[in-house]
């Protein structure tokens, strides 16, 4: 299913956080979106789960149009929603549900499935990502990195179309970034589509199908990964250096 983004402009008080945005994502592929702080990454991968509404712009995902001039129903924001998963930097675990609990809460509150059902595969998710020894652990006694890929099986019990992840690694210790870009990794893989937003630039040239740079809210750069990091762009090379040791 393909997802795309056309012409998404989206302002904050005046300030234009995206300027005439135009993407196209397709299935099976891990995009990797870069750029310095400030220049927009957050604002669209919110505006794909509609967290954000740009004031301009078309989305597309599958057979599903949005235009953000338009009001936009209900029924298709639930629509995107239950298509477009989103895994933040904070885990966002509900505190008081066990790890399976968290996991199944999506499946049986949204998605209406029998609990016992949702129960088996939330512990098939939770071992996918390591943690079989930790069903039921609750949030408060797990890792940090732990906890992220708890969020991360609950994104995926979901079954989204798309996997969107917001720096999901940027408030770990690297020893534990380290277990949660594995999963991420083997995820890339499976040849889930993703959208993920990261600051470790090793990391985007390992899984990235495709690299996009967004500087001040615009696209200065939409290629491969050995593109990119061959890029004689003086501003991409600025930034490739200001990452690195
Ligand atoms: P990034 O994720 O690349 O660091 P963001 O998408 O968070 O960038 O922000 C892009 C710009 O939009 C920044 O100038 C930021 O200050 C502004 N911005 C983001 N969210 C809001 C908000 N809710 N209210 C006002 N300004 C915002
Ligand atoms: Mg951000």
């Amino acid at each position: 299913m393909t997802l795309a983004l056309k012409q998404l402009s989206k302002t904050f008080e005046g300030s234009k956080a995206l300027q005439n945005v135009s993407l196209q994502m397709k299935d099976g592929q891990t995009t990797v979106i870069l750029g310095p702080s400030g220049s927009g990454k957050s604002t669209l991968l919110r505006c794909i789960n509609l967290l954000e509404l740009p004031e301009k712009g078309k989305l597309q995902l599958g057979d599903l149009q949005i235009d953000f001039e338009q009001k936009i129903t209900n029924k298709v924001k639930q629509k995107l929603r239950r298509n477009t998963a989103m895994v933040f930097q904070e885990f966002n675990l509900f505190s008081h549900l066990t790890a399976v609990e968290n996991v199944m809460e999506g499946p049986v509150t949204v998605l209406r499935q029998d609990k016992d059902q949702a129960a088996q595969h939330a512990k098939e998710l939770l071992e996918q990502v390591g943690l079989s020894d930790k069903y039921d652990s609750y949030p408060s006694r797990l890792s940090g990195g732990q906890q992220q890929r708890v969020a991360i099986a609950r994104a995926l019990a979901m079954e989204p179309q798309y996997l969107l992840f917001d720096e999901p690694t940027s408030a770990l210790d690297p020893e534990l970034e380290i277990e949660v870009l594995r999963v991420l990794q083997e995820l890339a893989h499976e040849r889930l589509s993703m959208v993920l937003v990261t600051h470790n630039i090793d990391f985007a040239r390992l899984v990235a199908d495709r690299i996009v740079f967004l500087e001040e809210g615009k696209i200065d750069f939409d290629g491969s990964a050995t593109a990119f990091f061959a890029s004689e762009d003086p501003r991409i090379r600025r930034f490739i250096h200001s990452l690195k040791l």
